[in-house]
């Protein structure tokens, strides 16, 4: 008897493992699909220079605009992506969709870098800086200056030596890069050193409680301070409020990004809420000098 309740235990116990993945290769499917049917789109969020208080750049966020569920955040999707075989495909759309927008801009006579999520993966396959070189020579209106990689601090160093060589190649065609997310990986110091990025982004996590919690407010000031030591630019995700902002700069971080300046939103959007900021001013009042 135990032996036959053992079997139909491994039984079920494989026919879940069985549904997981027609699940999971159904969903990749419909992911394909919606890359087909043109079902993502990019939202922006609005960077500011803490040091004269006007929009220095915007970061592209992928959303997938599903027909049923409404406007899905990356969360809800990228994760089935990341490794796989889609994961290329969606990255070169994303890179692609923010060169259009930066030559939209550029015909319009606006003037805003974007800033792109890359998984480390992507940019570790091969042929990556040549597609790179590829698509700004698509964009010939785009100055290459104009388009910055964010790349997670964690998952980008595992191959570090791969990594410098393809950062190399990429700024040799005028992008730059950020670490994203700064903070939450490891040997940070080292490879910091070695990593030709301009930019580290203090990771939300650490800001959103810097305020209540002196750990955290502790590794904000010392990333902070990594970045002055190693002439690095520094930017704070996650700041919600003007009390965040105005500790930040303070500390003498120099960018920030976050909901109390604005939400990511449609590029439609951009022109409008970009001179209702400037108009209004409000992070000016943080000057302290
Ligand atoms: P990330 O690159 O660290 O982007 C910041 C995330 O924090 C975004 O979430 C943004 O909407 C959210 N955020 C911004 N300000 C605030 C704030 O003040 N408070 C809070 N609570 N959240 C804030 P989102 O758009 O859901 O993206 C999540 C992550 O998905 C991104 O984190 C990035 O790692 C990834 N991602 C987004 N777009 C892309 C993409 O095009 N390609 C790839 N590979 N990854 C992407
Ligand atoms: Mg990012
Ligand atoms: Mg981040
Ligand atoms: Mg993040």
């Amino acid at each position: 008897l135990a032996k036959q309740t053992g079997r139909n235990r491994y039984q079920l116990f494989d026919t879940e493992i069985d549904r997981a993945a027609r699940q999971h290769r159904e969903q990749l499917a419909r992911l394909q699909q919606a890359l087909q049917q043109d079902e993502f789109c990019l939202f922006y969020q609005p960077k500011v220079d803490l040091r004269h208080g006007a929009v220095v750049g915007v970061e592209a966020l992928l959303r997938w605009q599903h027909p049923e569920r409404g406007l899905l955040p990356p969360g809800e999707f990228l994760g089935q992506v990341h490794g796989g075989e889609l994961e290329r495909p969606l990255g070169e759309w994303v890179m692609e969709a923010a060169l259009n927008q930066l030559e939209t801009w550029a015909n319009q006579g606006m003037d805003l870098p974007i800033s792109i999520n890359i998984s480390a993966t992507h940019l570790l396959q091969p042929g990556f800086s040549e597609h790179l070189a590829d698509s700004l020579a698509r964009h010939p209106r785009v100055a290459p200056t104009r388009l910055e990689l964010e790349v997670l601090e964690t998952s980008a160093l595992g191959e570090m030596q791969q990594a410098v060589a393809v950062l190399e190649r990429c700024m040799a065609l005028g992008v730059q890069f950020a670490l994203d997310d700064f903070g939450t990986g490891y040997s940070s110091l080292t490879y910091l050193r070695k990593l030709p990025v301009a930019t580290l982004k203090i990771d939300q996590s650490f800001v959103r409680d810097m305020l209540v919690d002196p750990d955290d407010l502790s590794i904000v000031k010392g990333v902070i301070e990594l970045a002055h030591a190693f002439h690095r630019e520094v930017i704070a995700e996650g700041v919600e409020s003007l009390e965040h902002g105005a500790r930040l700069h303070a500390m003498g971080c120099h960018q920030v990004q976050g909901y109390g300046i604005a939400r990511p939103m449609p590029a439609e959007a951009l022109p409008a809420w970009r001179a209702q900021w400037q108009a209004g001013q409000a992070w000016l009042h943080l000057d302290t000098d």
